[in-house]
């Protein structure tokens, strides 16, 4: 650690809630530099939807480096893209019904949901975007702008200049329809709210708190963007490529958002950013929104492996299915022996986690996992929540295990804290 504690900016932070050095990663396995191994319940907070390592994106990109195949190409047209491209139609795009044309933008979240609002305001000649409370969209300035959480934004002292927050589903209450909310801004000409280009949201909101946005929410939500002219930009960047059981997590609200951000897993754990838009937003001039490594060949090589290997059928969804029971019911058990601590339990498919309304617990229970050897996260604005992340292909035997050393910390933590 010490090499880390010298050299290293304050910035570093899950280093300090993992105070190991990390070496090798198989699956949903994770091994120190002294051999010490853990179970990864973290996913690389959903990168790696896949496992560490998946063997066939592993295989492949030996082989693309050892035959000396492109790995730098700017957006030049490469192999490795033309055949990702191919791929993703074929198996994500054309059974779904979607035309989305495709943007690659410099290969981080941050820079995929920056190009989608820029793209935006230019297609309808309108600077204001809405965003939802708890929303997470990255960290650079455009990103930040439209992120909830005053922790990331204050410091940041950036603009937040043309951006509207409206409550999220649930944020005030469940008596309280905040689409009704949303249309009051829209329709009255004293709300003090441009009518914005577009609205960003997630589905399921994964560092805001594990918050699920329910189906007819983002049904209606969808409608009032298209009755008031405003384009709708889902970030599927955390749990999009499966991790709601569907390819895209707005799939089973039967809506076609105009953009669609992707990173995170779609590069297999490689980086890469994909944004994707409807063939009438494609506005863009050749070159407007450019970036050095947009043509990353390393993740084209990777996804185009693992989407024919787990997106040709619909086992993966129903994997996906069938171990978020397995999860809910350790989850819900755990707040039913704890009612005092006033638990709720949340989320779709593989996107699961606990909130604990008692200050400090959820980053007690993540710590007393991790001496367990345990890999996993909080989130929410006070770190409220509980957040469990497994590979989506995680074997049975290591998804019980896991779930057995967090039930074991969670009790610990409950009985001291009670
Ligand atoms: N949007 C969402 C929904 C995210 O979860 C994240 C990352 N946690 C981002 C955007 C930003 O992605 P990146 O960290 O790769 O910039």
């Amino acid at each position: 650690m010490e090499v880390f504690e010298k050299h290293e900016s304050q910035v570093r932070g899950y280093i300090r809630s993992f105070p190991v050095v990390f070496d090798k990663a198989i699956g949903a396995e994770l091994f120190d530099e002294d051999g010490n191994r853990f179970i990864d319940f973290f996913a690389g907070a959903g990168t790696l939807n896949y496992g560490h390592n998946p063997e066939a994106a592993v295989e492949a990109s030996i082989k693309y480096l050892q035959d000396r195949r492109i790995a730098h190409g700017l957006d030049k047209a490469t192999v490795a893209k033309k055949t990702f491209i191919e791929v993703f139609v074929k198996y994500i795009l054309e059974p779904r019904g979607y035309d989305y044309k495709m943007q690659f933008t410099g290969p981080t979240g941050t820079n995929c949901t920056e190009a989608a609002m820029k793209l935006a305001r230019q297609v309808k000649g309108r600077a204001n975007i809405v965003a939802f409370t708890n929303g997470y969209h990255g960290h650079t300035m455009g990103a930040l702008a439209v992120t909830g959480n005053e922790a990331y934004r204050d410091a940041s002292y950036g603009s937040r200049g043309a951006v509207s927050f409206m409550p999220f589903d649930g944020f005030l209450g469940d008596d309280i329809d905040t689409i009704h909310v949303f249309r009051r801004f829209l329709e009255d000409h004293g709300s003090g709210m441009e009518t914005p280009a577009a609205v960003i949201v997630e589905t399921v909101q994964g560092e805001g708190g594990i918050n699920v946005a329910s189906t007819d929410w983002l049904q209606r939500l969808a409608a009032l963007c298209k009755e008031f002219d405003i384009l709708l930009i889902i970030d599927d960047i955390q749990v999009g490529n499966g991790r709601t059981g569907k390819f895209f997590s707005f799939e089973e609200a039967g809506i076609e958002p105009d953009m669609v951000c992707l990173s995170k897993s779609i590069g297999g754990g490689n980086p890469m950013a994909l944004l994707l838009m409807k063939p009438e937003a494609d506005v863009w001039s050749p070159g407007e929104h450019t970036g050095t490594f947009r043509g990353n060949s390393m993740a084209f090589v990777a996804a185009t492996e693992l989407i024919q290997q787990y997106w040709a059928d619909d086992k993966l969804t129903a994997e996906v299915a069938r171990k978020s029971v397995i999860m809910l019911e350790a989850l819900d058990g755990l707040r039913d022996e704890f009612p005092a601590l006033n638990c709720k339990v949340r989320g779709r498919g593989l996107v699961l986690g606990i909130e604990t309304p008692v200050a400090g617990f959820s980053d007690k229970v993540a710590a007393r996992a991790f001496e367990k050897r345990l890999v996993c996260e909080t989130c929410g604005a006070d770190s409220q929540v509980n957040k469990l992340f497994v590979a989506l292909n995680i074997e049975d035997e290591l998804l019980h295990e896991g779930l057995a050393l967090f039930r074991e910390a969670f009790r610990e933590v409950a009985q001291e804290t009670l």
